[in-house]
Parts: C-alpha cells; sequence; structure tokens
C-alpha cells in the first residue's frame, strides 16, 4: 500500500502498539474509567514493553525514535484502548521530563528521568495555578533561596498525575514578575510541606488523575534547579509544539474511532425498514466526518514531517490542533446523533469520546491562545 509518511518499521510497531494494548488495556478500561484511576504496574508493564520512552536516550532507558513512531504509537493507543485519557495519565512524563532531557544535570537524568522511563516512578508537570492558566507569566508560587535550599510556597491546580506523581516539575518564581522570574524546579513529592489538596473529579479524562497541589515551606535542594535561575519558561517552551502535536494527533485519531463505530454502527441498526445507512442524510453525515477526519490527519502528518525536519512549526502546529480539535468535537457530537440513546449510555465507547474530546481544545493551550500565536505570524 502507498504510504507517504509511513515505512514497513512503523506498520511492523503498530502491530505490536495493537498487541500490547488489546491484551494489557482493553479489557480493564472501562473498569479503570469508572474508578477514575489505573494501576500503578501498568507504568511498568508498559516500559517492559518498550513503549514508555519513546524519543528518549537509550542511555537512560529510552527508545529513540522518529516522530512517526510517536504518531503511530498515540493512533493505536487510542484506536484500540479507545481513552485518551488513559493515555495521558501514562504518558504524563512526555510533559514533564522534556524539560529534564533539554536543561538538567547527569545526576536528574540519572536519579530521576532513567526510573521514570523503567516505570518506577511516576512525572508530573506543575505549571497551571488557581489564578495563572493561559497567563503562564503571572504565577506566584514562589521558591526563596536559603542557603542550598529554595523554600517553596505556592499551589498548583489541574495537574495530571498529581495525586500519584513521585516528581512534579513545577514552575515557580525565582525573581521578578514576568517570565523572566520563572524558573523550573523538580520537586519530590516525599517532601515535608507538599500535599495534594484535591483530587479533581473531570467531565472526561476519568482514569487520568488530575490534582490539586500545595506546598507550604517545602525545602528543596537547590541541586534540583532545572537549568538556570530564569529559565522555566526556556525550559516550558522546549517541548510545546510536541506537546501540540500529540493532542492534535489524539484528536484526529478520536475522532476516527468515533467514524469507525458510527459507519458500524449505521450498516448494522434498522430503522423504517432499512438500515440507517438507507438513508441518505445519514451517509452523508458520515461523509462529512470521513473528510473532516482525512483531512486533519493528513496536516498533521505534515506538520509531524516538518517537526522531523528540525523546521519550527509553531505555527502550523497551532493550526493544526485548532483544526484537529474542532473537527473531533464535530465527529464526536454527529457520532453520539448516529447512534441515538445507545450514544449517550456508557457501553458504547463513542459516548466516552464525545466526553474526553472535549478537554483538547482546552489543554497543551486554549483554542484562543492557538489563535492569538497565529495571527502574530499572518
Ligand atoms: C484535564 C486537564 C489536565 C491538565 N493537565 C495539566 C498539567 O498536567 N499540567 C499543567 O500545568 N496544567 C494542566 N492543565 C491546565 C491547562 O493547561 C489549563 O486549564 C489551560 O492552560 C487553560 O488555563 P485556565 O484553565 O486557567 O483557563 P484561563 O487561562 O483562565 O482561560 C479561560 C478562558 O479565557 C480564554 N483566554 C485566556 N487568555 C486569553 C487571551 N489572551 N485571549 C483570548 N482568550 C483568552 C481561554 O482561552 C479560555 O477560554 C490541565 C487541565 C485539564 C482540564
Amino acid at each position: 500500500m502507498y504510504q507517504e509518511y509511513f515505512n514497513e518499521d512503523h506498520r511492523i510497531f503498530r502491530e505490536s502498539v495493537r498487541k500490547f494494548v488489546e491484551k494489557e488495556i482493553k479489557p480493564h478500561v472501562d473498569e479503570w474509567e469508572e474508578k477514575e484511576e489505573f494501576p500503578l504496574e501498568l507504568y511498568k508493564k508498559t516500559a517492559d514493553a518498550g513503549l514508555l520512552g519513546l524519543e528518549y536516550p537509550e542511555e537512560y532507558g529510552g527508545i529513540p525514535c522518529d516522530k512517526f513512531m510517536v504518531v503511530a504509537f498515540i493512533e493505536e493507543f487510542i484506536r484500540h484502548s479507545g481513552a485518551s485519557g488513559l493515555y495521558c495519565g501514562l504518558y504524563s512524563h512526555t510533559i514533564a521530563m522534556p524539560p529534564v532531557r533539554g536543561l538538567g544535570t547527569e545526576e536528574m537524568k540519572k536519579n530521576v528521568l532513567a526510573p521514570v522511563l523503567r516505570g518506577e516512578k511516576v512525572a508530573s508537570l506543575g505549571i497551571t495555578e488557581p489564578n495563572a492558566g493561559s497567563d503562564v507569566a503571572s504565577l506566584r508560587t514562589r521558591a526563596v533561596r536559603d542557603g542550598d535550599s529554595y523554600i517553596v510556597n505556592g499551589a498548583k491546580t489541574f495537574i495530571t498525575s498529581g495525586c500519584r506523581a513521585n516528581f512534579v516539575t513545577t514552575a515557580v518564581r525565582t525573581g521578578g514578575p514576568g517570565p523572566k522570574g520563572v524558573s523550573l524546579l523538580l520537586i519530590d513529592t516525599s517532601t515535608p510541606g507538599f500535599t495534594v489538596s484535591k483530587k479533581i473529579h473531570k467531565m472526561g479524562w476519568h482514569s487520568s488523575d488530575t490534582g490539586e497541589l500545595s506546598f507550604v515551606d517545602c525545602r528543596v535542594p537547590a541541586a534540583n534547579l532545572i537549568g538556570k535561575e530564569g529559565e522555566g519558561f526556556k525550559g516550558i517552551m522546549i517541548n510545546f509544539q510536541n506537546e501540540r502535536l500529540s493532542l492534535s494527533v489524539q484528536a484526529h485519531a478520536t475522532a476516527q474511532l468515533a467514524l469507525e463505530e458510527s459507519i458500524k454502527y449505521a450498516k448494522a441498526r434498522e430503522a423504517f425498514g432499512t438500515t440507517l445507512t438507507g438513508f441518505q442524510v445519514i451517509r452523508h453525515k458520515l461523509v462529512d466526518m470521513a473528510t473532516k477526519v482525512e483531512i486533519a490527519k493528513e496536516y498533521n502528518y505534515r506538520v509531524a514531517a516538518r517537526m522531523e525536519a528540525g523546521m519550527d512549526v509553531m505555527r502550523e502546529v497551532s493550526m493544526g490542533k485548532n483544526f484537529s480539535c474542532e473537527v473531533c468535537d464535530k465527529v464526536v457530537y454527529d457520532a453520539v446523533q448516529i447512534h441515538g440513546g445507545y450514544g449517550y449510555a456508557r457501553e458504547y465507547v463513542v459516548e466516552r469520546l464525545y466526553r474526553d474530546s472535549r478537554i483538547l481544545s482546552i489543554g497543551g493551550g486554549t483554542t484562543e491562545i492557538m489563535k492569538e500565536i497565529i495571527s502574530r505570524t499572518i
């Protein structure tokens, strides 16, 4: 089959991801979604299957690979699990660890990155605060230098894997107002003064825990500073394009699954003496869904190809994220409509896809923030 972006290695890899997800995840995913958590052993199982450390250096237990392996991985994971929330929980290190990989010391890489990639420890990224979301530069969590330590006081909210994390890559204010006063500190959650103040119950992404964190006089070794003081924004920016591509792919993969489920359902469900596909209005709805998914997917592949070529894609990835998330919202809406009452029932995966879609245009930079970025380039 003609494939512009994927080769035989990607095809074989897809097959191994499918097998892993079908064996280790699919039979349990409904229960984990219901319980709002998945077992810690899953990190280890995923690492042992060679699927936790994609794109990280081998010396820390990672698996170096190209962008299309990551794209293929996300597509297969979502297609066979039907749970982007589980993906985000299990892979919270993909947003927490890039600053460590990029700016961290050798010690951090050995003592934190390596155990995280082995599935023994969990890592979170703590940037958002109750009063600072999109406006990251106004964050207030303060870290004051005291000898060989920083004393940290403040709060974080909406932190993925925050309730179970061993390490939080935390954005703190070490200097004056604005982005230049922000630094990144790696905080061990066993530090006295660190508490999970709340587990947040959400509309979707149920199996992924989302925590509100509190820091009261947390004494953190100065050696845990990631990069230099004032380099917090640099550290945060390292992964923006990857995170946004990941969310774009999650969106087109979620939409693709909703489309496939809708085609299956429309072929089987009967009404007025025909299957639903006997109605032109349903066929056209499916065609519109398929067209949107195809275009979103192709555009995301093109963005991935440019990233793979080392190009700056800040504008394209922002456009891709907005487009794919809008496509996903529309496709999951229509998928529920085609399923009728069954689309509103927990037993049908489109019900979950509908709820899970809503976060994609909020996390990793909202639609409006993406538009602000794009508007500066046109
Ligand atoms: C399930 C979930 C998981 C998350 N995981 C993490 C995580 O792991 N780590 C982490 O640090 N954060 C995480 N977040 C937080 C997420 O990144 C923020 O919710 C997001 O950045 C938006 O911030 P906010 O919620 O404070 O909304 P606000 O920034 O208050 O925005 C509210 C509304 O105002 C709009 N708005 C804001 N500024 C502008 C502007 N300049 N122009 C036009 N419109 C604007 C926004 O687009 C939005 O519609 C998570 C959130 C959720 C819900």
